[in-house]
């Protein structure tokens, strides 16, 4: 998949252009360009890229504008081109919500590694963002942040909702009490024990989900907790 991605290159200057065109089509990227920021906005509306390389200077608008407008309505990730002795607009490009950066000159290799990274890192938050588990009577909907059991709506707590989505996320793999705490109470309750048996004891309640004879949260005696396997990966 990651072979067959679109990526947009934004660049005015046509040697820049030519080199990103020619070194990303030899790795089999499908490539489209634009040499001005109003283009690349119609192109990314139109027909969003997998991923955008953006150049910061361009003739008719700041490029920090165009990640500012983009992350408005999209993850896209962006990886920005810009000249040496600007870290400052790197710094700023990456507060709007830029990826990565590129300083120019760069090499093909470089070039390359950054956009494996950028494609990996976003194929990774749809993949859980879109995520939903279901199993038997019980559907989490990690999107919408919605349980449902038996088709009703289960109303949890925030932190009910952020231990099972913790559960959810590793359905069928043992995950530790400590990272348990850790993921839904913060760094510093690890000793806290206590805390996680009172909630998975709720949740339980919540879901009618018998200790004794569970159907979806496991206990793992002295280690954790263990959600039932099956899961859906929707693609989003
Ligand atoms: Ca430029």
């Amino acid at each position: 998949m990651t072979d067959k991605a679109r990526i947009l290159v934004v660049e005015d200057e046509p040697e820049i252009r030519r080199f990103l065109e020619t070194a990303l089509q030899a790795q089999g990227y499908v490539v489209e360009s634009a040499d001005n920021g109003a283009l690349a906005l119609k192109i990314c509306k139109g027909r969003p890229p997998n991923l955008l390389i953006l150049d910061l200077g361009l003739p008719d608008m700041d490029g920090q504008d165009i990640i500012a407008s983009l992350r408005d309505w999209s993850q896209m990730p962006v990886i920005i081109l810009s000249a040496r002795n600007q870290e400052e607009e790197k710094v700023q490009a990456l507060e709007k919500g830029a990826d990565d950066y590129l300083t120019k000159p760069f090499g093909t290799a470089e070039l390359m590694a950054r956009i494996r990274v950028a494609l990996r890192h976003a194929a990774r938050r749809q993949a859980a963002a879109s995520m939903s588990y279901s199993y038997k009577d019980l559907t989490l909907d990690l999107e919408r942040r919605r349980v449902l059991l038996l088709g009703e709506e289960v109303h949890l707590t925030p932190t009910e909702y952020s231990l099972l989505a913790a559960l959810v996320r590793k359905a069928g793999q043992v995950v530790t009490q400590k990272e348990l705490l850790m993921e839904v109470w913060g760094k510093n309750a690890e000793e806290n024990d206590h805390y996680l048996r009172i909630y998975i004891q709720r949740l339980r309640q919540k879901l009618t989900d018998d200790p004794l004879y569970p159907q979806y949260i496991f206990t793992e005696p002295g280690i954790g907790y263990r959600m039932s396997e099956e899961k859906e990966a929707l693609d989003g």
